[in-house]
């Protein structure tokens, strides 16, 4: 029997209102069940937004120390569960145990920094140009928070979004990916035992299309926080519009790694096999391009194709498994898809390109980590997110070449260069258009105190991490405080 879960609303666990349920199972043995969701609706989304509404009153004016205290509660909490969490994760969305200890740690660090943020908050105070007058500018609450979430960090990033949120005052409701709802839940029980009031966090499970559109079309919700694709976040940013929410989008990823001729190899060589397979390469700031400057290029790609063949897949929670399942069967047609428009297009299929068969593999949504050679910047599978394991490998002249083909997409999350000349470096840094650089590392492992978003198209300019995603989750007030005892007039009576 597999377990059932509930929504929880207002402090209490629930069912839909409809009562329907739907299932999540495991992607690395497609008929293990690991439990019911409720099929939630618009009046679920009601009941949920007016709890969260009815307690932003209260939550409010809990001080934001106190309120910091909570989260402290839960990093403590999410570390004595670490691993069965890790184990949860694993098999609900399928990456390896080694990643999925990675994703709840990034939990906890986000935890202790909130706790500190409750403590800070910093806002301005800055001169007056009247004499007797106290200038300051100091940051409130904004409301009720949709959050909206993908499956390939469960933990992670709702953390990244409801931490902040909560420290600044809001109240929230959240909508995780339907592919992951055990670990989301899994997230709010922790809260609710750390000591979050009634109505303050709200979960309602169910599908994009029907929970998720209902949170971004309530008149009652003041903010939505959303992490997923760009054409979802597209349609969400237009109908937020008609309310004028607050929305932030952190969305695809097209990223990839340079390789110039005076690069430690060894070093660039295991920056890119985890940048693109780990997690299985969905990651929205995985490796999908591979570019390498020509002298090197034979070389660096033998090395890549011979280590690709290496690797092992496997049930994620197996030791010595490298690579998990794709998440689910969608998932993997995609991946198969872009696998036969790459040959089409003339890219060379130099490792992989099947979906993986043997021992144990039948039952999961495996794919052979793929690498294809020769593919030119024209290619669709050099521009378009794949989000699955496949690099693709394109060969360069010069540095303002690699830099030009790395800049050559509609996305610009994250970008990573190897060299060991820093001039090289300074240049690629100054001019990779992306939110994030890196040197001499891969382009994944993003650090949960510093700021974390992409240009282009993959989001609308907000920050999550560190000190920057405070500002999307709090309003500025300014305030005058004249001691003068008279009318002073900015402007005219200093003039
Ligand atoms: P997705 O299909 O866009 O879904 C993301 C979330 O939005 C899920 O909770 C989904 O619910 C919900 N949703 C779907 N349609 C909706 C709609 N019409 N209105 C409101 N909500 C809706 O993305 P995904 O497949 O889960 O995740 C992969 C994508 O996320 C990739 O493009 C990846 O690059 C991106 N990503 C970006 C970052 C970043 O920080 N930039 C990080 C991780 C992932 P259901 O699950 O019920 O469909
Ligand atoms: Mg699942």
């Amino acid at each position: 029997m597999s377990k059932k879960f509930q929504n929880y609303v207002s402090g209490t666990w629930v069912d839909a209102k409809s009562g329907k349920v739907f299932e999540n199972r495991n992607p690395a043995h497609w008929d293990t069940v690991l439990g019911t969701f409720p099929l939630s609706g618009k009046e679920d989304v009601d009941e949920a937004v007016r709890a969260a509404r009815r307690a932003f009153e209260s939550w409010r004016l809990v001080p934001a120390p106190k309120r910091g205290d909570i989260m402290r509660a839960v990093g403590d909490i999410m570390t004595r569960r670490k691993e069965e969490l890790a184990l949860q994760m694993t098999r609900e969305m399928g990456k390896v145990l080694l990643e999925t200890r990675g994703d709840v740690q990034e939990g906890i660090d986000t935890a202790y920094y909130a706790a500190s943020e409750g403590r800070r908050l910093f806002g301005h105070t800055v001169p007056s140009e009247l004499p007797n007058k106290f200038n300051m500018a100091v940051r409130m609450p904004v409301g009720v928070a949709a959050i909206i979430t993908p499956w390939n960090f469960p933990m992670a990033i709702p953390t990244w979004k409801i931490f902040p949120a909560l420290v600044s005052g809001n109240t929230v409701v959240f909508k995780p990916a339907s592919d992951t709802p055990a670990t989301a839940t899994a997230l709010v029980e922790i809260l609710v035992e750390a000591g979050v009031p009634p109505g303050v966090v709200n979960i309602v499970h169910g599908g994009g299309s029907e929970v998720g559109m209902a949170l971004v079309e309530h008149p009652d919700i003041d903010l939505i926080s959303f992490t997923g694709s760009t054409s979802v976040g597209k349609k969400i940013s237009e109908v937020a519009s008609k309310t004028l929410k607050r929305v932030s989008l952190e969305l695809g990823g097209k990223n990839a790694q340079i390789v110039m001729d005076d690069a430690n190899l060894d070093l660039a060589l295991e920056g890119v096999l985890w940048g693109a397979f780990g997690t299985t390469g969905q990651r929205c700031t995985a490796t999908s391009r591979l570019i390498i400057h020509e002298p090197v290029y034979d070389k660096f790609l033998s090395m890549v194709v011979d280590k690709s063949k290496k690797m092992r897949l496997g049930d994620g929670s197996d030791e010595g498994v490298d690579v998990g399942p794709c998440v689910n069967e969608n998932q993997r047609k995609t991946v198969d898809s872009y696998v036969q428009i790459g040959r089409s297009e003339g890219a060379k299929v130099v490792a992989g390109g099947t979906i993986a068969s043997g021992n144990g593999l039948s039952k999961g949504w495996f794919y052979e980590p793929t690498v294809l050679a020769d593919v030119t910047q024209e290619m669709r599978v050099a521009k378009e997110e794949i989000f699955g394991p496949v690099l693709s490998v394109i060969k360069v002249r010069s540095l303002d070449e690699a830099i030009a083909v790395s800049n050559n997409t509609m996305y610009g999350l994250s970008s990573s260069i190897y060299t060991q000349d820093i001039n090289n470096a300074y240049r690629a840094i100054r001019d990779l258009k992306a939110g994030i650089t890196y040197v001499n590392a891969p382009t994944i492992g993003a650090e949960a105190h510093m700021p974390f978003g992409g240009v282009k198209e993959t989001g609308n300019g907000h920050r999550e991490g560190g000190w920057t995603v405070y500002d999307f989750f709090t309003e500025w007030k300014t305030v005058y405080v004249d001691y003068s005892g008279k009318l002073q007039r900015a402007q005219i009576d200093n003039s």
